[in-house]
């Protein structure tokens, strides 16, 4: 077993995560406090050219599983190919995203190698025996856990938009070593990767989002706010209350216990400012509340803040936005 943290590489459509990056940075810094490094996993087809990429991040070693039964995500492809690579590295602990794949492979790839895993994780230190005193959400975020893994790898999932990523060094170069990795018998397969509203970009990787809160008053009300998400061409947001409302989707949730997230911009519409949503966007670059009560917490966090009825400021926001586009 090394002293080094290994770093699986969330890639889609070919592009590797912004996730990455940020566990990266994290796992760098603990396995240097542990005389290791940070190294990456990167698997897929065709993806071995974006190695230097991880380098800039922090990995010193980067080893490639390039095949062609990694186009596309598998469950079971991907848990084989890890734990295979997991097998050979030996790290002391494994980082995975957690995001849709991440949450389904880590689990697949722990039960392989017969460890612990903790899910969903938002900070890390180390103990003084060098093992990871992990944070991580419990019960719906209502307690906060420190948590101790016992058994080697550590391995853990990532919450995306928490850590934050290091500003890149370009400087920075990676041994890159290709491994040989034993896919196995893929049984299902994905045939076909349908998105969500019309191609809209994920929201922990937008970088202007357009939220909607209780003060819409029904489904329909979601229409203004969607109309100036897609001016701006951002994505769609929520508070809790509207996705409880059944209004909208849960997969649009901002906050504690939906998406974290970090846009250039975020424009919050009829949404008080609960600390558990403030929780999934406080640190998002510029932050725009429109709401009628000037009372509301939010003002108290919005770089800019309109004071009214959001059913007639949205329009006029969406009709200015458009009109300094067409310019
Ligand atoms: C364990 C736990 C986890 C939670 N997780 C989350 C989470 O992940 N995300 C989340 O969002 N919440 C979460 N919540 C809920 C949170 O506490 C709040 O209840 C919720 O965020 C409130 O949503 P809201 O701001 O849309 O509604 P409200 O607090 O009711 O605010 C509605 C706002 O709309 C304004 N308004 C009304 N009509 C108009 C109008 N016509 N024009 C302009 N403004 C108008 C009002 O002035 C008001 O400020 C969680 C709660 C708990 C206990």
């Amino acid at each position: 077993m090394s002293n080094n943290i290994l770093v699986v590489a969330e890639v889609r459509d070919g592009a590797i995560k912004n996730v990455t990056f940020e566990m990266l940075g994290k796992a760098a810094a603990l396995a240097g406090e542990m005389g290791g490094v940070a190294e990456a996993a990167l698997l897929g087809s065709g993806v071995a050219s974006q190695a230097d990429l991880l380098a800039q991040y922090g990995a010193r070693k980067v080893y490639v599983a390039d095949d062609p039964a990694l186009e596309t995500y598998s469950s079971e492809g991907y848990a084989n190919a890890l734990a295979s690579i997991i097998h050979q590295v030996e790290p002391a602990a494994v980082f995975m995203a957690a995001s849709a794949t991440g949450k389904d492979a880590a689990p697949r790839v722990a039960a392989r190698l017969g460890v612990g895993l903790e899910s969903d994780c938002t900070d890390f230190a180390l103990d003084g025996d060098e093992r990871l005193l992990i944070t991580r959400p419990i019960y719906a975020g209502k307690v906060i856990a420190t948590v101790k893994l016992k058994s080697t790898p550590q391995m853990v999932t990532v919450r995306p938009n928490v850590l934050g990523a290091p500003e890149p060094d370009t400087s920075k170069t990676a041994t890159v070593e290709k491994v040989a990795v034993d896919v196995g018998e893929v049984r299902a397969k994905v045939v076909d990767l349908l998105m969500a509203e019309g191609g809209e970009v994920p929201l922990t990787e937008a970088t202007i989002i357009v939220s909607g809160g209780r003060g819409v008053k029904g489904p329909e009300g979601f229409g203004p706010i969607r109309a100036l998400a897609r001016a701006l061409a951002g994505s769609l947001g929520a508070s809790r209350a509207a996705v409880d409302a059944g209004w909208i989707d849960h997969s649009h949730q901002v906050g504690q216990t939906g998406k974290t997230v970090t846009p250039n911009l975020y424009v919050a519409c009829g949404i008080s400012g609960a600390i558990q949503h403030l929780a999934g966007m406080k640190t998002s670059k510029v932050i725009v509340a429109i709401n009628r009560d000037p009372e509301a917490p939010i003002f108290n966090y919005a770089d800019y803040g309109i004071v009214g009825d959001l059913f007639a400021v949205v329009p006029l926001v969406e009709k200015e936005v458009k009109e300094l586009l067409a310019k």
